[in-house]
């Protein structure tokens, strides 16, 4: 048998996201605000994305979806947690 921690969080847990470049720079974005993600480093104007990749919309309907399950109301219906694994 191999016990395994898991740890969980609520969406209220999840503080932003975070994206940081090659480059060393790095910006949050915060689950409750409607926003878009930038194409590029605002410091070295390095590309975050690839073209044709769908990272940068799944990140905005990611943080919006955030963003509504915050406003839910967990008392009427059941709770969402994420879990994740023991960091290494
Ligand atoms: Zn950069």
């Amino acid at each position: 048998m191999t016990l395994q921690k898991r740890y969980l969080a609520t969406p209220h847990d999840i503080r932003a996201i975070r994206l940081t470049c090659k480059c060393g720079t790095s910006l949050s974005f915060i689950p409750a605000e409607k926003t878009n993600f930038p194409d590029k480093c605002h410091n070295c104007h390095a590309s975050w994305f690839l073209e044709n990749d769908l990272t940068q919309a799944v990140l905005d309907q990611v943080i919006l979806g955030l963003g509504a399950l915050r406003k839910r109301s967990e008392a009427v219906t059941c709770k969402i947690e994420f879990e994740f694994d023991q960091p290494e």
